[in-house]
């Protein structure tokens, strides 16, 4: 879906993994709520209970995309919320009968899982975080053999929100049917995309803003024999059995409803398109140098894609795709800096973590769309990797011509920049430069800067200027002065180079 806004090209939306665009006819029944006369679905009046019909209604579409009876379904503010619940719920509702209750979960869940999970640490719960195999799936005996008396909780990802891995929940359910250990499935990915059912399963979390409903509306199926084990978290008017307090959002949960139903309607044909899509990309970009799939190959959701691009560095990849609206496993995308640990954990290293993209597909997606992004990964996949230390050093043209030529390099992929400088000399002057380079945007405008400076001067006693001007005239942040330090080594390394014959 690629949309015209005022004369200006919208990029492809290719992020639904983080937030879905809302359904024109859920924004539409949405506003008719809005507009509808006030109504709390607590009060006792006329317009009280015509609010708590449209809530009940909404309740009964929610618990019927998962196969649960309406009377089991919570409504929240969103999957964060209901992650919250379910598990700090569980674990303090475990720690108030007494003993030291364990909760088990895996070191590819989402932070609204691994969060909480790590705040009950300190609240005097024992946790076992499990590892995935580099597939991403759990394995159903590293489970069986973590449970131990006292778990009072599994907490699972149905589908991981990066990578798309769907776990085989039919086999940790048996596990934990077997242990008798109740199990809590993060559905935020799969509700509306997979088929769902909650029999066996004590709590599962989902949300409608990844399913074409509104952002800040959630549920959390709590199963029957399951609501003596959990204590509600936030405290006040007794709403939602006790479970969760507060006024209901009539009109978000009405948009909810109706998403759940239309997500239910079209599951089946839309996963197949959406498979369709998400293969045609794959089969377009496997053939890149250095692409690898992250993830299961079979065993994953239909709408998510996520690729390594080895040996091309992560901020420029993604600063080159203009076009696209899509998430990264680089510090520049995810804001907290730090390379995706679900790919850290997949065992990528920082660097491919970084040089990873995800491409998630939904309800608007387009063959359109993937023709965009498979020309933008193409032509900027070639522009980087043409310049990246896995090609050779680019001679070509100067054999036999002048005086020979040297190479200074510095840096390392490990440390996210990498510089090679070329020079062809006459007469211990640089006749010609070039330069590969595996760096940030700014690393690469720098080292440009410096190329166009080279040519004429003397190796002995090259003057290209300093490190704080380069940074200055590619108006990069005082941060990447380290960066340019880099270029400033490679530099001090051309001209202690040996000269060789080209
Ligand atoms: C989006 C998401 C969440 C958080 O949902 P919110 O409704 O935004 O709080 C939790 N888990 C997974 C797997 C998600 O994809």
């Amino acid at each position: 879906m690629s949309i015209e806004q005022e004369g200006r090209r919208v990029p492809v939306y290719l992020d639904y993994a983080a937030t879905a665009p809302v359904e024109p006819r859920v924004a539409q029944r949405m506003a008719e709520v809005l507009a509808m006369p006030p109504g709390n679905a607590a009060a006792n009046h006329a317009a009280g209970q015509a609010a708590q019909a449209l809530v009940e209604a909404a309740r009964a579409q929610v618990a019927a995309l998962i196969g649960a009876n309406p009377a089991d379904i919570v409504f929240t503010s969103g999957a964060t919320e209901s992650n919250n619940l379910a598990i700090t719920g569980t674990a303090r509702a475990a720690l108030a009968r007494g003993g030291k209750p364990h909760v088990i979960t895996l070191a590819t869940e989402h932070k609204s899982v691994l969060e909480p999970v790590r705040a009950l640490e300190s609240q005097g719960v024992a946790v076992t975080i499990l590892r995935p195999d580099a597939s991403g799936l759990l394995d159903a005996a590293t489970l069986a053999a973590a449970i131990r008396p006292g778990t009072c909780l599994v907490s699972l990802l149905h589908v991981n929100n990066e990578t798309g891995v769907a776990q085989d929940l039919a086999a940790v359910l048996r596990v934990c049917a077997e242990h008798h250990v109740p199990l809590h499935v993060d559905a935020s990915q799969s509700a509306g995309k997979l088929p769902l059912d909650v029999a066996g399963i004590a709590l599962l979390s989902f949300t409608a803003h990844k399913l074409g409903g509104p952002q800040g509306i959630g549920a959390l199926y709590v199963a029957p024999a399951h609501r003596g084990c959990i204590q509600a978290q936030q405290l006040g008017g007794g709403h939602e059995r006790g479970l969760r307090a507060g006024t209901l959002a009539t009109h978000q949960i009405a948009g909810f409803g109706l998403a759940c139903e239309l997500a239910a309607q079209r599951r089946e044909v839309e996963a197949a398109r959406l498979r369709a899509l998400r293969d045609r990309l794959w089969l377009a970009l496997r053939d890149l140098p250095g692409a690898m799939l992250n993830g299961h190959p079979e065993a994953r959701a239909p709408g998510i894609l996520n690729v390594t691009f080895a040996g091309v560095e992560g901020e420029s990849l993604f600063a080159g795709l203009e076009e696209l609206t899509l998430s990264t496993g680089s510090a520049c995308n995810s804001r907290s800096g730090e390379p995706s640990y679900v790919l850290r954990a997949l065992g990528r290293d920082t660097a491919q973590a970084q040089s990873s993209l995800r491409v998630s597909l939904g309800w608007a997606s387009t063959d359109d769309d993937i023709s965009t992004a498979i020309a933008a990964v193409q032509r900027v996949h070639t522009l980087l990797w043409n310049q990246s230390p896995a090609r050779p050093v680019p001679l070509q043209g100067w054999e036999g011509v002048a005086d020979g030529h040297v190479l200074g390099e510095a840096g390392a992929l490990r440390l996210g920049t990498w510089v090679r400088f070329a020079a062809l000399l006459e007469n211990g002057r640089v006749k010609e430069a070039r330069v590969q380079v595996y760096g940030c945007p700014h690393t690469a405008a720098a080292c440009r800067h410096v190329l166009a400076r080279l040519p004429g001067q003397p190796l002995a006693a090259l003057a290209p200027g300093t490190p704080e001007e380069w940074r200055v005239a590619v108006t990069a942040p005082v941060e990447k002065l380290g960066q340019m330090l880099i270029i400033e080594d490679a530099l001090a390394a051309l001209c202690r180079g040996q000269i060789t014959r080209t």
